[in-house]
């Protein structure tokens, strides 16, 4: 099988939602006068961002879900992506595999696979990812104000702790481990509570690299600071067994849990309430915008709390 059988075999779908996919030069993709592409990439790399024996078919759905989770934290409703790929072999058993899990989480969310770049290298996984949003309405990291509450979606930290768990850092149980796995593996977009947002936030992110250091960018973005209620923050259950540091770093700087953090006006907080029940996700305010510029994090008593630990950096 050569580059252009594998491509043709595992990746060629007819185009939905384009005017032109895979095989040509470029794709073709229309766009409604009333609308703006939002447009994002995400990039995996084999003992980086996934363990170098991942099973391929999660591999698959989790590549498409962080790129998915981007499009989410704009606001913006997901369309089309391309798939760039460097394997170190042929592999045909695990590119069976990473296309079952792609494409079946492609055709979940309605999108579209429509070009991309297969070359022979060690083991990356780069996905570009288009969607529409109107005009003016997608969700900015520079739009928060002083006074706005800021929310997080779900429960945070079981994806860090299945890190923790894998690198030794502790010991889960076998039926712990397995949950906070998935948690790790297949994360959920949170593309619904994205859309819903629209007009209600003022400001938003994923966090993918832990709740501090990414509410810290959109402190940076909106130039003012925040403080978050250490006792509000709300944690995977599967973390009561981790000693207190631990479960602490895990759901205020680990970030792989793919839940959206957003800002919006005090007025806003009952429709927010009210939207958690609607799309029976946990939303919760763990605390708020002010003035200065740094991210603080305050105890049951409002005193500020020393933060040892730091968001995931791939140049520290
Ligand atoms: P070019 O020589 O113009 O770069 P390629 O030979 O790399 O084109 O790719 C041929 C076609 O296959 C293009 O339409 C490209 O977008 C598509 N393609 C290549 N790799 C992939 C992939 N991994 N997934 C989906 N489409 C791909
Ligand atoms: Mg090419």
């Amino acid at each position: 099988m050569n580059e252009f059988d594998l491509i043709a075999h595992y990746f060629k779908r007819p185009a939905k939602n384009a005017d032109l996919g895979v095989g040509d030069d470029a794709a073709l993709v229309s766009v409604a006068a009333g609308d703006q592409l939002a447009i994002s990439a995400d990039m995996l790399v084999a003992g980086r961002h996934f363990f170098q024996d991942a099973d391929p078919e999660r591999l698959g759905r989790k590549a498409l879900a962080v790129n998915l989770s981007d499009l989410a934290a704009m606001g913006a409703e997901p369309s089309w992506f391309t798939l760039s790929i460097a394997m170190p072999a042929m592999d045909t058993a695990w590119l069976a595999a990473f296309s079952r899990g792609l494409l079946a989480m492609a055709d979940e969310y309605d999108l579209s696979l429509i070009g991309g770049d297969t070359t022979c290298g060690p083991l990356t996984i780069a996905i570009q990812i288009a969607g529409k949003v109107p005009r003016g309405q997608a969700l900015l990291r520079s739009g928060a104000k002083l006074g706005d509450e800021v929310w997080v979606s779900g429960y945070l930290g079981a994806a860090a702790a299945a890190v923790m768990h894998r690198t030794g850092r502790v010991t889960l149980t076998d039926t712990l481990a397995k949950r906070c796995d998935l948690r790790l593996d297949l994360p959920t977009p949170r593309l619904a509570l994205g859309l819903r947002l629209r007009g209600l936030a003022s400001a938003a992110l994923d966090i993918s690299d832990g709740l501090l250091a990414d509410l810290r960018h959109i402190c940076e973005q909106s130039a003012c600071g925040a403080e978050v209620w250490l006792d509000a923050v709300p944690f995977a259950p599967d973390l009561l067994s981790l000693p207190q540091d631990l479960r602490q770093e895990a759901f205020l700087a680990g970030g792989d849990d793919y839940e959206l953090c957003f800002t919006a006006a005090a007025d806003q907080h009952a429709a927010i309430v009210a939207l958690a029940a609607e799309l029976d996700l946990p939303l919760t305010q763990v605390g708020k915008i002010g003035k200065g510029s740094d991210v603080t994090l305050l105890n049951a008593a409002k005193q500020p709390v020393p933060v040892t630990f730091h968001g995931f950096d791939h140049f520290a």
